[in-house]
């Protein structure tokens, strides 16, 4: 075993961190694909995630965070350093009280009635599923949340993307944001500290994101149309719609129009006939066009060039550069495909997953 690993089991033993090493990244991800990280450890609490970060921080070691691994392609040659998942009181959904307010002489009770146009707040960890998140606002009362139904993925991770659909993101009901980072300190982004625009992570890359509150409300805000419907109703949607193999959901954002509104990817890529398409256990869905999936084996190397091919092929035919959705893990020109290195994605790709780089001795 390598010297840092035997380290950091020591460093975390009897904090609420559970280590495992030579950890298939396969399990983690919803592609199915991914070799072994030297280590995975799942935090349950703060002062665990702290020391994860100051034992990789001094001990030169990268890390990296994972949630539901839904928006990843990680490489068969798996990733070196420590991978971090946050559960336990990290994951937990709940609704803030009204804890009143301070004045000169100390906090003071607040004493106002709801009614029925008081937001009401979430407070969830940044390891709290989309779905439940969606599921718990509702068996509460609250409105403003079913748009996360079915969406198989973390806060934290969704803030990496302004996850959303049916016209709804999470930066419409995100109000907060509190962030650990790599040296283990943490501070709270709130109003302009986040960026809210389509699929572009709502914090910097570096950051752990701990604990999120959201701005929901009793009243409904949403349209007649979206009003209509529930969580239950959204996943069943999704059901109907979504190819059943692993993936990573829309592989590509969709492109937007010279009236600034946006096109979807999906139907350009079935407009250049690639539904089908497929490079050894790496298909184009039949289903859902802007769907890669995993129609058995498929390897990093299987997906990734099928993504090329498809980008390639709606560039010539439709003069539109498609940008890549989906997070290549490790980062770009950190592994080979046999036609290329990995260092064609979008620049925003480039800026690769949450991770700690500082030291990057990675000990292997
Ligand atoms: C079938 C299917 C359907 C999908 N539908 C949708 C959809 O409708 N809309 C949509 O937006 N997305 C969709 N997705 C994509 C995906 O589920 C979301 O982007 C999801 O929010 C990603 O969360 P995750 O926990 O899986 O993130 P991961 O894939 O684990 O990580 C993604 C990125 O987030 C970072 N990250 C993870 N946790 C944290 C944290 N706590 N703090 C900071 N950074 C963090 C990671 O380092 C990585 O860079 C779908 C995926 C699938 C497979």
């Amino acid at each position: 075993m390598q010297d840092w690993r035997r380290a950091l089991s020591e460093a975390v033993a009897g904090s609420a961190a559970e280590v495992r090493l030579d950890e298939p990244m396969a399990k983690h991800t919803t592609f199915r694909i991914g070799g072994p990280a030297d280590a995975c450890v799942l935090v349950s609490d703060r002062p665990a995630l702290v020391k994860v970060l100051r034992f990789c921080r001094m001990n030169g070691v990268r890390w990296w965070l994972l949630g539901r691994g839904s928006n990843v392609l990680v490489s068969d040659q798996g990733l070196r350093g420590v991978v971090i998942n946050l559960g336990g009181k990290l994951a937990e959904v709940k609704e803030q009280t009204i804890q009143g307010f301070q004045d000169s002489r100390g906090p003071v009770p607040d004493t106002r009635i709801p009614d029925s146009s008081t937001p009401r707040i979430l407070s969830v960890g940044g390891g709290a599923a989309l779905d439940e998140i969606a599921s718990f606002a509702e068996q509460h009362g609250l409105v403003g949340a079913e748009f996360l139904a079915g969406i198989p993925g973390t806060i934290g991770g969704g803030l990496h993307s302004n996850a959303g659909a049916f016209g709804r993101s999470l930066g419409d009901v995100v109000t907060s944001v509190t962030v650990v980072d790599a040296d283990g300190n943490e501070r709270v982004l709130v109003g302009a500290e986040l960026r809210r625009e389509y699929r572009q992570p709502m914090v910097e890359d570096g950051l752990v994101a701990v604990e999120v509150t959201m701005e929901l409300s009793q009243e409904c805000r949403m349209s007649n149309v979206e009003r209509r419907m529930s969580a239950d109703e959204i996943r069943k949607q999704r059901w109907a719609k979504h190819p059943k193999e692993p993936s990573a959901g829309s592989y590509f954002r969709n492109p937007r129009t010279a009236d600034g509104g946006r096109v979807p990817a999906g139907r350009l890529i079935d407009g250049c006939g690639l539904k089908g398409k497929a490079i050894r256990g790496a298909g184009v869905s039949e289903k859902h066009a802007n769907f890669l999936v995993n129609t058995g084996r498929a390897g990093f190397v299987d997906v990734y060039e099928l993504a090329q091919v498809v980008k390639a092929t709606v560039e010539q035919e439709t003069g539109i550069l498609l940008e890549e959705e989906v997070q290549c893990l490790p980062g770009p020109g950190e592994f080979k495909t046999q036609n290329a290195e990995c260092g064609r994605q979008s620049s925003r790709n480039r800026t690769g997953a949450a991770s700690g780089r500082r030291g990057e001795a990675d000990g292997r």
